[in-house]
């Protein structure tokens, strides 16, 4: 509105000039039209008067009238506004005045200058005199001099007579105030307010103006700058290293939105990123540029930074998106990761970007709700990621994907009671990825659905060829029960492949729970209830939470073999703590298995505290499907008692 107060006060300015103008130019005329009344008036008068009194022209060589001429003087003072009536002769010198009459012999006869020149001239001289009182009441005389002629056209004298104009004056003058005070008005109707219309609507195409303005700058949902200005005021700022120095940059994720808008809904998920927008806002300077870069990703663009800066700025911000946030009555208490680079003096814009967007990838594959800086071996490892994924569609497609058997061992005789399953994939040269280094991209692109049911599905098939009482243990992903359908797939799976439930062991991880406990625990419920037993992996490496354990009624726990690893340099206290854990898996009803067996010194320290089984190294490594065949087969025909 600020924009449209000076063209509103033009406006304003303007048309009281225009009115005070009209206003003077009708007050002029009124005067005008006052003063020539008055003169007609005046000369009809002495005119009249003249003809009347003056037609022998005796009444000026003597000043003395008759009783008629008299009469005709009282009637035009009475009726006429004629106030004084005076008879000049021709040097100029009063004869009669209808206030004193004709001057008496022997009085100073003064001459009236302007009579004598109405007298020479022929001409009329006429005055119009305004006064206002202090009432405001305006007062109108008109001073007429008129030239007198006789009959033979001669000058033979001047008649003057004062008029009193006040009333048709008060009359003029009250008409022009209803004027003025109509004037604004009719000004209003023809002029001010098309005006005021016409500003309304400049008002409003220029709010639409600046709406579009906005709209093709700004983020609508946010309020963040948008893709494109972003790209445009940072390719600025990186042009002029001058000015703006080390550019610092960060690239930022909100962590599992997509699990955030699927669980809480859009709406949630809107409010979410605004949320986030503005946590960003408030957190850097005015200098800073925020925007959004579509989906779920910021960037931050901070000319004249440092690491120190970068690294304060990105703590608090992490800070602040770990506290809980809620929208009608929905909580969630989410996480960023930060991809941070501080940009050279001889580095591009868009060079800058690229290194603040691959150290985010890393923040995230190595557990999201972090910062990572950019350092050049990331580069490499970008390009190993990218290699690995490839060669995993590939595998996939060929199904070149193998799976290896490692044994589970009962501690009382050493005899073999399962296998898990675990995944094999070697890259196009023969040499072997790790499953820690290509389960994460499995579940990052979302081919652990495919591969994981492929999994179980070989894996069971392989279990079948072993004898009955042999389990199959096989690792799930969190990602596996993301869809919801997992426990009708392997329910139909099952019965496909005829396999009893009851030989089936499915593990799972600490941080499955994590993610959405509902639809989780309903799936492992109806796993269970199938006759699944589930087995908690890893215990000990995450929160090893005691909620998790009570609420979730696992059959089995599987102490991660960093126990054993520990035990190998203070054998005292680890000790106490696998005999802590085995003693509590016990008394919450659960089997106990220990992870990562590898020598005589660690079994002969297990074996005092009864636990259920023993997987690693010592007992067997993971092994191709017809070598745990065969192992079965060797291990049976030794010991014929146990088939
Ligand atoms: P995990 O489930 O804890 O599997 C056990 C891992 O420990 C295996 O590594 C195995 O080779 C290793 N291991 C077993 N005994 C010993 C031992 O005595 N000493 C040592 N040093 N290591 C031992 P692997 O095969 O590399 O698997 C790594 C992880 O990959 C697995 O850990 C599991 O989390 C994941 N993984 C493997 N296959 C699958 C799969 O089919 N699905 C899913 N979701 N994850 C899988
Ligand atoms: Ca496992
Ligand atoms: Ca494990």
């Amino acid at each position: 509105m600020r924009k449209f107060a000076s063209p509103l006060a033009i406006l304003l300015v303007l048309t009281c000039a225009i009115v005070l103008g009209v206003h003077l130019l009708i007050d002029r005329a009124i005067d005008g039209a006052i003063k020539s009344h008055a003169e007609m008036d005046a000369m009809k008068w002495a005119k009249e008067l003249n003809s009347n009194l003056l037609e022998s022209g005796d009444a000026l060589a003597n000043g003395a009238l008759t009783e008629d001429q008299k009469a005709v003087i009282d009637a035009a003072i009475k009726f006429g506004n004629v106030y004084a009536f005076i008879v000049y002769d021709t040097s100029g010198q009063m004869v009669y005045s209808s206030d004193y009459g004709a001057p008496g012999p022997g009085s100073v006869r003064t001459v009236n200058q302007t009579a004598q020149q109405v007298v020479a001239s022929g001409t009329s001289n006429v005055e119009v005199v305004q006064r206002v009182s202090p009432s405001g009441s305006q007062s109108v005389f008109v001073d007429a001099l008129v030239s007198a002629k006789g009959q033979d056209g001669r000058a033979i004298g001047a008649v003057q007579v004062y008029l009193d104009k006040s009333d048709i004056a008060t009359f003029y003058h009250g008409l022009l105030d209803w004027i003025g005070l109509l004037l604004p008005v009719v000004c209003a109707v023809i002029y001010a307010i098309p005006s005021v219309a016409f500003v309304m609507k400049r008002e409003q195409a220029f709010t639409r103006n600046e709406r579009v303005r906005q709209l093709s700058r700004y983020d609508a949902l946010t309020g963040a700058l948008n893709r494109h200005t972003m790209s445009t005021e940072a390719k600025k700022r990186f042009a002029d290293r001058d000015a703006y120095g080390e550019i610092g940059v960060f690239f930022l994720d909100v962590d599992k939105f997509k699990s955030v808008n699927d669980t809480h809904g859009h709406e949630f998920g809107d409010a979410y990123l605004k949320h986030i927008a503005s946590l960003l806002i408030s957190n850097v300077r005015e200098t800073d540029l925020v925007g959004r870069m579509g989906g779920d990703e910021f960037v931050v663009c901070f000319p004249n930074a440092s690491f120190e800066f970068l690294d304060e700025v990105g703590h608090r911000i992490l800070n602040e998106a770990n506290q809980p946030f809620e929208y009608k009555g929905k909580t969630i208490q989410g996480s960023l990761s930060i991809g941070v680079h501080l940009a050279e003096l001889e580095e591009s814009g868009p060079e800058a970007l690229h290194a603040a967007d691959l150290a985010l990838y890393h923040a995230k594959t190595n557990g999201r709700n972090r910062m990572q800086v950019y350092f050049s071996a990331l580069d490499a490892a970008l390009l190993r990621r990218c290699a690995v994924e490839a060669r995993m569609r590939e595998a996939l497609e060929r199904d070149e994907f193998e799976i290896h058997f490692q044994p589970l061992s009962k501690p009382s005789d050493g005899s073999i009671i399962g296998f898990e399953a675990l995944l094999r994939l070697n890259s196009a040269d023969g040499t072997p990825i790790c499953p820690t280094e290509f389960i994460p991209i499995a579940e990052e692109t979302g081919m652990i659905q495919v591969l994981g049911m492929r999994t179980l599905r070989q894996a069971i098939e392989t279990a079948k060829t072993w004898p009955d009482d042999i389990f199959l243990s096989v690792n799930l992903s969190p990602a596996q029960f993301q869809k919801g359908d997992l426990v009708t797939e392997i329910e139909a799976l099952l019965t496909e492949l005829v396999f009893p439930a009851r030989r089936l062991e499915l593990e799972v991880t600490e941080n499955l729970l994590m993610a959405d406990e509902e639809r989780v625990s309903a799936q492992l419920v109806g796993l269970k209830r199938m006759g699944i037993s589930i087995a908690m992996d890893d215990f000990g490496t995450g929160y090893s939470s005691l909620g998790y354990l009570w609420k979730y009624d696992f059959d089995k726990l599987k102490i991660d073999r960093v126990f054993l690893e520990g035990f190998e340099f203070d054998n005292a206290r680890y000790r106490e703590i696998i005999e802590t854990i085995v003693t509590l898996g016990h008394k919450m009803g659960m089997q106990v298995t220990v992870e990562g067996v590898e020598n005589e010194s660690q079994t002969e320290m297990l074996n005092e505290f009864a636990c259920d089984q023993y997987q690693g190294f010592l007992i067997g490594k993971p092994m191709p499907a017809a070598q745990a065949l065969e192992t079965i087969s060797t291990e049976r025909a030794a010991k014929p008692s146990v088939a």
